[in-house]
């Protein structure tokens, strides 16, 4: 039996023995007879007292009935004052509220209250009225107010009986409306006759009476009325007082309940006036200034904390306009979005609180209402979006099916002397690199270039391992680089511990000025101009100087892939971490531990802006709407600069000498969408902490709050060998700003929040150029340039590799579409029909610009899929992959964190995509239609994504049934036929990919998600494995890779995984061919049977 069960029962036998022995007392409060019938409340014999007899009228009581009740009272106190709330609750089940308050109001309404009642009665009361969520419903209809209130009048100067009638107001003021009913009443009054100046004398009057206080506010018109009344100024000297002379913190209940007045009274815009007029900012941050670190002021420090937050002025964004500083001329209309500048008026019940997010409580709770629960929408397949004979255009796109390989006979015996090295034929798995390698230059590796790619690492070996021989890195002190070698004064130190000194000397000979290293791109209409050749020179200039071999990388083909990469700013620059490009660091970097308090000593940082202004110095240094250049060179500030590929800083304000708010700008052609970040910072000094803070975020929790880190690229790190992307930042918190936005959305106007990103960096070397971003960046260009290389780089005798061009975008650049395939065996007949059956595994990417993480784990998915990893050859040798390997090209160029250039999410466009406004989604499903029309829909098709609320990596797909059933759905699900096999595919990844956990995956549709690519396709196309991977942004909190970031290495080894996960899922199918489920044992036998178990089926 239940143990509450129990105990419920104990107490209702004592109570049944009660009534034996005294009933007629027990009904006057109310309690029946029939209520402690020993029996489960559910059955139907079961009555509430109440209902049976109450006591009414004013009848005086017999002296045997006063005894009755104070041993009632006794025994129910006793009762009540052990054992669980569930007591306590099935007392008030029964009626027991109504009950006591009926007694209240005859004892109190006596000639002469008698008190030996009376206080044993408010005690039960302020017992039960604390579980009972109507008590201060049930006490106003049954007028116990007024004999309260009357009752502590009368009691002034009586602490005991005062003391008790506060309680039970407490209990009362539960209740908003009956607290809006005592303030009518006078007891605002009634308070501040008992709240004194500091004192140690009735202190617990005092408490109970500032509590109640405190209740009472969180109704308006209450507040109003102490607002009127002057209460404000008021409870702002109490508070004071009592801050001030209370040095021990022996009542810090008390200056809480103070403060929380004033919060409930900040709700109301009078309140916030009257408190600003009260000098409240200024003295709650005087109050506190000294005392954040206090354990034991905890309490007070968070309410004086909201307040200030709450009382701050509210402002709009430091910025001309609310809509991008880039717009494009899209055809047809724009999506516009109403916004204008703010007064203060427009806050008039700006109520919102916002706790420090310390706590682990990141995860978010997905809404049930949106489910899709219209079974005629999950199970019927829509009809085309488009004419039928328009899909022969993507014939064209699928040459595989129609080549006839002629040239294969006459190459076929040269094969054994194909010289493998000509193309590196590499065994690539992204994996970890030990430091030697990576900071190979020249002069140490002649001859070697290239090797690392031949490493001979299996992806088999590394099945739930991962990377997890590496030591993640120490947690690092506050502020520590985790640059290895750094010093602080810039001389330089390669990875093998040797100085190189002449590093500075040559930046400074070649007027390398660092400043400007970002290189001049020329777009193609200026091909006569002479700087090309001056800049390509300056490369190998440069490249000679400091060698380094970034596997699938090469800086002079990105740049001339940049130049044909057609941005809406017309970028003229290249930045150098792209350019250059980056190496995985050699370790694995842990998530940041927060440190306690840390965001509400930032906070106190911002407020003190307003309240000491005299270090305030408030000067734009960077705009992309200011005529440029805005700095002068010569100035101690830090140099910002944006005007690259991916770039999207829009505003720098120095604020202090070490801290800047910076505005990132939103999507091209929208007001909105603002998370991504990337920008250059030149001109510091190493070491010192700089605080930035972008002030325009707009996602309401970030994973900055719970470990991430922001990413760092320096370029005379990446120069001395360590060209690398690393985690940095410290003191990182994410938290709601005092910058609002009224906008109109669907006619009706809202208002819009600000979240403000802070985070502290101590830039490696002094007079660097650092860029930072929200993730590793992955440009367009260097998507390009990668996948010419990737095309070099396979044997074309047995690779298959093929580029089309999907589409032109809306801002003129190409939408790449690659195919992998193994090549024929032969031209044989029988070869080529094996060669052209394979089934299609469709995989798509980047649709959203700010998810750089889903580039990586297609960079990861690609290499791999082209490697000499004999998995890969399987894979190769088994199915045709159609790769789109980025979806938004122009968003991604243009540093958009959502959107495409029309301002729109476009996953949110696959229901009816337009070939003219969202080509590469109509095209990708017009590609896709192909294939089903042809009975080649894909095996798998799966979009990658970037996730920037929870950890790991995971899949989201489709299920009918598991829908319906979490929406609870009346249908019956049995008469839905569904494939149960789209659970199988996140099950093998669970297995293999350190990184994955299904534990995050969801396989239900929702009617907000009915437009994206993974709905679409599998409603559509009827794949039933559809799905959208989701990546963090952060890192793990399980698996091998448990308490770290990810970095690229994790990233792209996903990629490798999510490849490896399609050949265990065709392992496990039953079509599955005999000769796959041969060379599979093979391969898998010859690992030491590591996989064995995956594959029983
Ligand atoms: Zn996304």
């Amino acid at each position: 039996m239940n143990r509450d069960l129990a105990d419920q029962q104990k107490a209702a036998e004592v109570m049944g023995g009660l009534l034996r022995l005294s009933p007629s007392p027990l009904r006057i409060l109310g309690l029946g007879e029939a209520s402690f019938h020993v029996k489960s409340p559910s059955t139907s014999d079961y009555h509430a007292g109440k209902d049976t007899c109450r006591y009414s009228g004013q009848q005086s009581m017999s002296s045997s009935d006063r005894e009755s009740i104070l041993a009632i009272l006794q025994v129910l106190g006793d009762l009540l004052s052990v054992g669980t709330d569930r007591r306590i609750r099935y007392m008030i089940s029964k009626g027991g509220s109504e009950a006591l308050l009926q007694t209240l109001v005859d004892m109190a309404r006596a000639a002469s209250p008698d008190y030996d009642v009376l206080l044993p009665l408010f005690r039960l009361l302020a017992k039960v009225g604390l579980r009972d969520k109507k008590f201060g419903q049930k006490a106003l209809e049954l007028e116990a107010l007024d004999v309260t209130l009357i009752l502590a009048r009368k009691n002034l100067s009586h602490s005991q009986n005062l003391l008790h009638c506060l309680w039970a107001l407490r209990v009362f003021s539960s209740s908003v409306t009956t607290g809006a009913m005592l303030g009518i009443n006078g007891a605002m009054e009634l308070l501040f006759k008992v709240i004194t100046p500091y004192t140690q004398k009735r202190t617990r009057i005092i408490r109970a009476a500032t509590e109640v206080l405190a209740a009472l506010l969180k109704s308006k018109s209450n507040s109003r009325r102490a607002v009127n009344r002057g209460y404000v100024a008021s409870l702002l000297r109490l508070h004071q007082d009592w801050h001030h002379h209370d040095t021990a913190n022996t009542y810090v209940p008390i200056r809480q309940a103070l403060l929380l007045c004033l919060k409930h009274v900040a709700n109301l815009r009078s309140g916030r006036e009257a408190f600003l007029a009260a000098q409240g900012m200024e003295v709650l941050f005087s109050t506190m200034q000294n005392c954040l670190d206090d354990q034991s002021l905890e309490p007070v420090i968070s309410v004086v904390l909201q307040i200030l937050r709450q009382c701050y002025p509210k402002s709009p964004l430091p910025l001309v306009t609310a809509s991008s500083a880039y717009t494009f001329p899209v055809p047809g209309s724009i999506p516009s979005e109403s916004l204008c500048v703010l007064t203060e008026e427009d806050f008039e019940d700006d109520a919102d609180e916002e706790v420090d997010k310390d706590s682990d409580c990141e995860e978010v709770k997905e809404q049930d209402d949106d489910l899709e629960t219209d079974v005629n929408k999950l199970t019927s397949k829509p009809g085309l979006d488009r004419p039928e004979e328009e899909l022969m255009q993507y014939k064209a796109m699928c040459l595989e099916l129609s080549c006839s390989f002629e040239e294969l006979e006459s190459q076929s015996g040269d094969d054994l002397n194909f010289e493998e090295t000509q193309y590196a034929n590499h065994h690539h798995i992204p994996t970890v690199t030990s430091p030697q390698q990576h900071g190979l230059n020249k002069g140490q590796s002649s001859g070697k270039q290239g090797r690392e790619d031949m490493v001979q690492t299996s992806l088999l070996s590394m099945v739930k391992v991962g990377r997890s021989t590496m030591q993640p890195v120490s947690k690092k002190g506050p502020g520590m680089s985790p640059y290895p070698n750094m010093q602080s004064n810039g001389v330089g130190v390669d990875s093998s511990g040797k100085e190189i000194p002449y590093i500075q000397a040559s930046l400074k000979q070649d007027a390398w000025d660092i400043d400007v290293i970002s290189f001049p791109m020329i777009s193609a209409s200026f091909s006569n101009s002479p700087q090309p050749r001056e800049t390509a020179e300056a490369i190998d200039k440069l490249l000679q100087t400091h060698p380094k071999h970034i596997p699938f990388h090469d800086p002079c083909l990105y740049m001339a892939k940049a130049r044909r990469t057609r941005s809406v700013a017309d970028f003229k620059m290249m930045a150098f971490p792209d350019l250059w490009g980056h190496h995985p660091p050699p370790y694995a970097q842990s998530m940041l531990e927060r440190k306690r308090g840390v965001q509400r000593i930032k906070i106190f940082e911002d407020v003190r802006r307003l309240i000491q202004p005299t270090d305030i110095i408030n000067k734009v240094v960077f705009s992309l709407d200011e005529p440029w250049p805005l700095q002068d060179t010569a100035s101690e500030c830090l140099r910002f600069y944006s005007k690259f590929e991916s770039g999207n800083l829009r505003k720098a304000i120095q604020v202090r000498e070490l801290e800047y708010d910076l505005l990132v700008n939103v999507d091209v052609n929208s007001s909105q969408h603002q998370q991504w970040f990337y920008f250059k910072v030149s001109g510091m000094r190493a070491a010192v902490p700089y605080r930035f803070n972008i002030i325009n975020c707009e996602k309401p929790n970030s994973q900055f709050n719970y470990g991430m880190q922001p990413t760092l690229y320096s370029v005379k790190e990446a120069l001395l060998g360590r060209p690398t992307w690393i985690r940095m930042g410290y003191e990182i918190c994410y938290y709601k700003n005092h910058y609002r936005q009224s906008t109109t959305v669907m006619g009706r106007a809202s208002e819009k929040h600000f979240y403000t990103l802070t985070f502290v960096v101590k830039f490696p070397h002094s007079e660097d150029a650092c860029y930072l971003a929200y993730h590793y960046p992955y440009t367009y260009t260097a998507l390009m340039t990668h996948l010419d290389i990737l095309e070099k780089s396979v044997n074309p005798n047995q690779v298959y590799f093929r580029q089309d061009i999907l589409c032109q975008t809306l801002g003129g650049n190409s939408c790449p579409l690659v195919t992998i395939t193994a090549m024929p065996e032969s031209n044989s007949a029988d070869h080529l029909e094996q060669f052209r059956q394979r089934p299609y595994q469709v995989i798509t990417a980047r649709v959203h610009p700010g998810e750089s993480n889903a580039s990586w784990v297609m960079k990861g998915a690609l290499e791999f899929l082209v490697s000499s990893d004999p998995v890969a050859r399987l894979l190769r040798e088994n199915f045709i992959f159609k790769i789109i390997p980025m979806l938004n090209p122009d968003g991604v160029i243009n540093g958009n964190h959502r959107c495409s250039l029309k301002g729109e999410d476009l996953n949110r466009q696959w229901l009816s995509p337009s070939a003219h406004l969202q080509p590469t989604i109509y095209h990708a499903k017009g590609l896709l239609y192909y294939l089903s029309s042809i009975g080649r829909s894909p095996r798998v098709f799966c979009d990658f994504h970037g996730h920037s609320q929870k950890k790991n990596v995971f899949l989201y797909g489709c299920s009918i049934k598991e829908t319906l059933w979490q929406a609870e759905s009346t249908v019956s699900t049995s008469v839905v036929l569904e494939d149960v096999g789209y659970r199988t595919l996140p099950k093998i990844l669970d297995k293999l990919a350190p990184a994955f956990t299904m534990s995050s995956c969801s396989f239900l549709v929702e009617k907000s998600r009915a437009s994206t690519a993974r709905v679409v396709v599998w409603r559509e196309m009827g794949v039933s494995r559809s799905y959208t991977m989701e990546s963090s942004y952060c890192g793990c909190n399980q698996g091998p890779y448990q308490g770290l970031q990810f970095g690229t290495s994790e990233l792209e080894e996903m990629g490798a995984m999510f490849c490896l996960s399609l050949l265990m899922l065709e392992l496990k199918s039953v079509s599955c061919s005999h000769q796959l489920l041969n060379s599979a044992a093979t391969l898998l036998n010859a690992e030491e049977g590591a996989l064995d178990y995956h594959l029983q089926r």
